[in-house]
């Protein structure tokens, strides 16, 4: 016992003072969810198979625009892994929280001709 509050004592802390200090993104790790509208054709595939309703389509079909809502997402990667047109990625960001929700909403818009 007394040996343990001695290595206790001298030894580091495994955690960090959030948010003060930071853990660099573990690559491959589930992140934010980016949508690249120009890959995208509007087929639907990623809201319909999305278990958290975090992603929306805003007008329809290949001229839609999409959002995201960092606030419901899981990260699951379900939407990545169904879109077939692999417009979706997750990058490796994991720090999204905020305490403004609209902030929390992300909008993806295609780029239209004047
Ligand atoms: S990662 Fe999962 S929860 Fe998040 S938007 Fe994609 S399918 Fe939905
Ligand atoms: S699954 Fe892919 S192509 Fe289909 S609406 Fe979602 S992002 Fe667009």
């Amino acid at each position: 016992m007394q040996r343990e509050i001695a290595k206790s004592l001298v030894r580091k802390p495994s955690t960090l003072l959030y948010p003060y200090e930071k853990y660099e993104p573990i690559p491959g790790s589930r992140g934010r969810v980016v949508i690249d509208m120009a890959k995208c054709i509007g087929c639907g595939l990623c809201i319909r198979d999305c278990p958290a309703f975090a992603i929306e389509m805003v007008g329809k079909g290949v001229t839609c625009d999409m959002k995201w809502y960092a606030d419901r997402c899981v990260f699951c990667g379900q939407c990545v892994e169904v879109c077939p047109r692999t417009a979706i990625v997750q990058q490796t960001d994991y720090d999204l929280s905020s305490d403004d929700k609209s902030s929390l909403v992300f909008e993806y818009r295609r780029v239209r001709q004047a």
